[in-house]
């Protein structure tokens, strides 16, 4: 009888390669356990408040308010003006977030500059300094508009493979579920 030991199974070449079942599980976990960082810089931010709290309970679609720093974070939604003398400190916390990471820009100043677009002092967008997964209109938009931007979100990461997102530098399960990427 052949006593050899199997193989140690390796999980990195199955995220890459994303097997339908393997990426089906895979994403239902991810989607539904955001961990999300608020980035409030304006009245947007009440807005946001709003739909963390008990009528509107963005908990029930899996987002965890809140992540305590950015290191811990799957997930920055960026509510308010993002003046010029902000935007350094929007990208940097945006690059201490371990991959996969995602962006919420919620409400028109977020998104374009808002009112404040032929300010001097507003940068005219997030989107100029960190790639923006989901936008979400409105000055200020309703929470009903944030949840429907977080489904948004979810749908895209339910049809995400890793495989594709990182191409060979996709990182393995083990790693994902440690946090260190
Ligand atoms: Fe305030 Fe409107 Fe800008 Fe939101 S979009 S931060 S409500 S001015």
């Amino acid at each position: 009888m052949d006593v050899t030991p199997l193989p140690a199974p390796t999980l990195g070449p199955l995220a890459r390669l994303a097997p339908e079942p393997m990426k089906v599980v895979l994403n239902w976990g991810r989607r539904y356990s955001l961990w999300v960082f608020n980035f409030g810089l304006a009245c947007c931010a009440i807005e946001f408040i709003a739909a963390s709290m008990a009528r509107h309970d963005f908990i029930r679609l899996g987002v965890i308010p809140f992540a305590p720093g950015p290191r811990q974070a799957d997930l920055m939604i960026v509510s308010g003006t993002v003046t010029d003398k902000m935007a350094p400190a929007v990208k940097r916390l945006y690059e201490q977030m371990p991959e996969p990471k995602y962006v919420i820009s919620f409400g028109a100043c977020s998104n374009c500059g808002g009112p404040y677009w032929d300010s001097y002092s507003v940068t005219k967008g997030v989107d100029q300094i960190i790639p923006v997964d989901v936008y979400v209109p409105g000055c200020p938009p309703r929470p009903e508009a944030l949840l429907q931007g977080i489904l948004k979100l979810q749908e895209k990461i339910a049809r995400e493979s890793l495989g594709e997102r990182y191409g060979a530098g996709a990182p393995s399960v083990a790693q994902l579920t440690s946090g260190l990427v």
